[in-house]
């Protein structure tokens, strides 16, 4: 079973692993193909957890604001799912890839249909689903949109210098976007498509509001957070299963095997991580490992979900 400390035990635990991690000294190099996530300095570390039951625990820089990346893949999911339900897989496999989250090879295999949600090609089509569904230009970003109200947080933001950043270098997700054009899985416009999956990328948002905001996860499908995202409980099911399989790229078996949870991770250096029944969990450390997953932010939950027995397995 898994261990349901009180806030005091849980701050605790929280407070002893921030304070381990800032003295490591291996700590990833921090993302340099969006020139603009180079800039963050790597000695940053933040920890949340948002229980079901209680107040969130924070440690560190849990409350400074970071770059979502592919964390964005989660809620863009939650929200193609919410206009289009299942047929949405007739367009997006759910599969685990094991290749690079921006590799085309896989791509031009299959027939341009991705692998899973969680890489750049999924993500891309998901985007593309939104925007067929919620045209409307005046409203703001519904990922955005969405993330206010799960965090409760209405000042969660773009940050419009990652966007420009990302628009500037993201050649190769326009070339899997075209690829995919040229397939018939994308329907809208190329540059409004990727430009729509960049904006979500570049969302901010600190530990703390990621926590928050996927605590709907660790439901059953029910109660006011998963009715903010509009999930019944299979949706529930199946979401974690998608992200304990596909969400640390192609290093998810092995964050599988140390951590034990569904997990989703982002070039930023964040990663959330869901513990069923009991809540959910971010950590963020900006130098990532060779497969792009934070180096300390894993290291963090492994521990974490060690100590409080948290793995579901
Ligand atoms: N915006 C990034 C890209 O498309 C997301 C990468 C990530 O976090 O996996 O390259």
């Amino acid at each position: 079973m898994p261990h349901r400390p009180d806030p005091a035990e849980l701050q605790t635990v929280l407070d002893d692993i921030a304070t381990r991690m800032a003295g490591e000294a291996e700590r990833g190099e921090v993302a340099s193909y969006i020139p603009e996530l180079a800039r963050v300095p790597l000695n940053r570390f933040g920890m949340a957890v948002a229980p079901l039951d209680g107040p969130p625990i924070i440690a560190g820089d849990a409350e400074v604001p970071f770059s979502i990346q592919s964390i964005s893949k989660v809620f863009a999911l939650v929200a193609a799912l919410g206009h289009v339900g299942a047929s949405l897989w007739r367009r997006v496999g759910r599969e685990p890839s094991g290749d690079p989250f921006n590799s085309i090879v896989q791509l031009e295999a299959e027939r341009g249909k991705p692998r899973n949600p969680f890489i750049n090609p999924g993500a891309i089509v998901v985007s593309d689903v939104i925007l067929e569904n919620q045209p409307d230009e005046t409203t703001q970003h519904p990922v955005l949109d969405l993330c206010q109200r799960l965090a409760d947080a209405p000042d969660i933001a773009v940050d419009e210098d990652v966007f420009a950043s990302e628009v500037a270098t993201g050649d190769r997700n326009r070339a899997l976007a075209y690829f995919m054009l040229a397939e018939g899985n994308i329907r809208g416009d190329v540059t409004e498509v990727t430009e729509s999956y960049f904006r979500q990328c570049s969302i901010e948002m600190s530990c703390l509001q990621l926590a928050t905001a996927t605590r709907f996860l660790a439901t059953e499908g029910e109660g006011p957070d998963a009715e903010i995202a509009g999930v019944t409980p299979e949706r529930v099911r199946r979401l974690n299963a998608l992200m304990m399989t596909c969400g640390c790229y192609d290093a998810s078996g092995e964050v599988a095997f140390r951590i034990g949870l569904p997990c989703k991770s982002g070039v930023g250096g964040g990663l959330v991580a869901i513990v069923p029944g009991v809540g959910a969990i971010a950590a963020w450390s900006p130098g990532l490992d060779k497969k792009g997953n934070s180096v300390l932010a894993i290291k963090a939950i492994e521990e974490l979900a060690h100590r409080l027995n948290w793995s579901v397995f």
